[in-house]
């Protein structure tokens, strides 16, 4: 998956949220998923107020219950849940001991929220909003038998299921009357137009360049005989990874599916991670499409030339803009940690603002309409990306 600008900020934010500790038990998080009435939310908050009055610590009932009155305000302006839903945390993270100085952290995330849910704890409830973060690939996964398909996409942790769909092939018995010639024709030219539908939602669902694997199930062998044929366009049939027995076509049957494909999903993230990093190191190293370093990426950037921009994880430079206040000079650099400078022109106090050098250059990408890979460490392939090539690369358009 491209990581765009916005994917990171987001992770950036959940990992800032993860961290962050209350006094007492004062931090609250809610999750509203979409399409929750944003009522019931708050009449459980209001709830929650009038149960804040038996805390004992008046500095904890005196925090909570003013994170409570923060959410309230914070959900007056939704009559509904945005598309994805809420997560929203309010509670003193100040250390301050007086208490009191409440922060509102309101995210609209990037996935549906899939859970409602109301905590209040010495920490904030980030749990489903790393999840998210964890979905990184979808797969396709799909049951399929003569009678009855089902659908679903594996993101990270979370199946979602598309559809369910029956079939109107007939049984094995015929009714009385019909020829078996005649009977056996229209069984075959029904399985025909099922197997065609089954295969056209499919291919439209799992063609989507997110989607880096598909795994067909059900019972006996007609998955085969459906995956074998050209139902499935041709795109998804090579991303087909494996093919699973189960018992059932149902949701069930997805379940089940998930159940036993552990193997076959294993590491998925990290195979892709490699391929794309194998793919750069090898153009980097005997081919001509590659470029790495911090100077020479960011050129082929504003060029234009990059086709995907592969960030290491372990990067941890910034990107420093200093302005003068006096004079109004400008430059940027790249360095560990931002330090005060005088200004070249009129020696007065630089100015300047820091921005992790991760987020400066994917906002760059984003602007020119690269895609952007975070490469982790976990593997050799990406160690020898951060060791190697500095942790910043791109696979090129052209030269
Ligand atoms: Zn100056």
């Amino acid at each position: 998956m491209a990581h765009s600008t916005e994917g990171y900020q987001f992770k950036k934010t959940v990992k800032f949220l993860k961290n962050l500790r209350g006094q007492g038990t004062e931090l609250i998080s809610i999750y509203i998923p979409p399409g929750y009435q944003i009522a019931e939310i708050t009449n459980k908050l209001r709830d929650e107020a009038g149960q804040a009055m038996n805390i004992k610590s008046k500095r904890t009932k005196k925090n909570v219950s003013g994170a409570i009155e923060r959410l309230l305000g914070a959900l007056k302006g939704y009559r509904k849940p945005p598309e994805n839903g809420l997560a929203v945390f309010a509670g003193d993270i100040s250390g301050d001991p007086g208490g009191g100085k409440i922060e509102l952290f309101l995210i609209e995330p990037p996935e549906p929220v899939g859970i409602q849910t109301y905590r209040c704890d010495s920490t904030f409830f980030t749990e489903p909003l790393e999840e998210m973060l964890e979905a990184k690939e979808w797969y396709g996964l799909m049951t399929v038998d003569r009678r009855e398909a089902t659908f679903a996409l594996l993101k990270g942790k979370r199946v979602e299921i598309l559809r369910s769909m029956g079939s109107r092939v007939p049984g094995k018995h015929r009714a009385g009357g019909q020829s078996h010639k005649r009977f056996e024709r229209l069984i075959e030219e029904a399985a025909h137009n099922w197997f065609k539908k089954v295969g056209e939602y499919a291919s439209k669902n799992f063609g989507e360049a997110k989607v880096k694997g598909v795994v067909v199930g059900g019972p006996g062998p007609t998955k085969n005989a459906f995956m074998n044929t050209d139902y499935l366009s041709e795109v998804v049939r090579r991303k087909v990874i494996g093919t699973v027995d189960t018992s059932y076509t149902d949701e069930f049957g997805i379940t089940e599916m998930m159940q036993k494909s552990d193997e076959i999903l294993k590491g998925m993230d990290i195979i892709n991670e490699k391929g794309l990093v194998n793919r750069f190191i090898k153009e980097a190293t005997v081919g001509k499409l590659a470029a790495y370093g911090e100077r020479e990426v960011r050129e082929a950037l504003n060029n234009g030339q990059v086709e995907t921009l592969l960030l290491s994880e372990s990067i941890t430079m910034k990107r420093v803009k200093y302005t003068c206040p006096q004079c109004g000079e400008e430059y940027e650099k790249t360095v560990k940690g931002a330090q005060g400078e005088k200004c070249p022109k009129c020696g007065a106090d630089m100015g300047y603002e820091e921005e992790d050098i991760i987020e400066e250059m994917a906002e760059l990408a984003g602007t020119v309409g690269t895609a952007v890979e975070m490469i982790s460490t976990d593997t050799p392939e990406g160690e020898q990306f951060m060791n190697g090539f500095g942790g910043i690369g791109a696979i090129l358009r052209y030269r």
